[in-house]
């Protein structure tokens, strides 16, 4: 009998799901002090296994360059650095996560930042049974990421990182990825950089316990190559 195109493309998207992670669902947590490589890690993974990327810092950056009233109210928190607030986010994400391209799963990128949004999350979750398999956290010093963030710059169109010394685009300030331009984002000045890191320290870090306890929490090492950390990231998760 023969296939045609429709049933073919489902095969390949089955086919494809269960290469990268024997079928199962896979939804998963990214902690991490910001430039700790969430970012692009998590772009990696969102491709290798076929699950969006949900960055919460992208989501709100949109809302900001399209003006929107929640784009207008986060502005002024986004660029001192200081976190957004709590209800803001926690309603972004319960409209994000019930949608149709989540059904496999999602990569949490920059959420949760605090312990109130990780307590609402696992309500939301809880309600809506769909459990977080497992919480990966990207262990580096503070100075590796003054260092990595103050040099980054970042794709306007595709939100491909770089970096001027470790990473840099073929061409200068232009994308190899997609020929966007890149830009250098406003909170990635040192001073800001420095209020972002300590109120991480104080406000975010407090989750790694948190996850710990739960029994989800897997650390790794940020400070190796791209390459290697990718690669066992996906160790850790096809062994889950
Ligand atoms: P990021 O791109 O993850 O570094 O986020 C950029 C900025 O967006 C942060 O410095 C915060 O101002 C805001 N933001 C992103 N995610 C959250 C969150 N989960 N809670 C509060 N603020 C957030």
């Amino acid at each position: 009998m023969p296939i045609n195109k429709a049933s073919l493309l489902v095969l390949e998207s089955f086919v494809r799901q269960r290469e990268g992670k024997g079928g199962r669902k896979l939804r998963l947590i990214f902690l991490g002090p910001p430039g700790s490589g969430k970012g692009t890690q998590a772009s990696r993974l969102s491709q290798r296994f076929g699950i969006p990327q949900i960055s919460t810092g992208d989501i709100l950056r949109e809302a900001v360059a399209n003006k929107t009233e929640m784009g207008i109210k986060a502005k002024e928190s986004m660029d001192n650095g200081e976190l957004v607030s709590d209800d803001v986010i926690i309603g972004i994400i319960c409209d994000r996560i019930v949608q149709t391209d989540c059904e496999n799963g999602f990569i949490l990128d920059g959420f949760p930042r605090t312990i109130v949004q990780a307590e609402s999350f696992d309500k939301m979750i809880g309600e809506k049974n769909i459990p977080i398999d497992i919480v990966l956290s990207l262990d580096v010093s503070e100075e590796m990421v003054v260092r990595r963030l103050c040099g980054r710059t970042v794709c306007k169109e595709c939100k491909t990182n770089y970096h001027l010394e470790f990473n840099p685009p073929k061409k200068k300030g232009v994308c190899s990825n997609c020929g966007g331009k890149l830009y250098h984002r406003p909170d990635d000045e040192e001073d800001v950089v420095r209020r972002r890191l300590k109120i991480y320290k104080e406000t975010t870090e407090p989750l790694i316990g948190y996850y710990q306890q739960k029994g989800l929490l897997s650390v790794i090492d940020g400070t190796n190559e791209i390459e290697n950390i990718f690669k066992q990231l996906v160790g850790v998760l096809e062994g889950i």
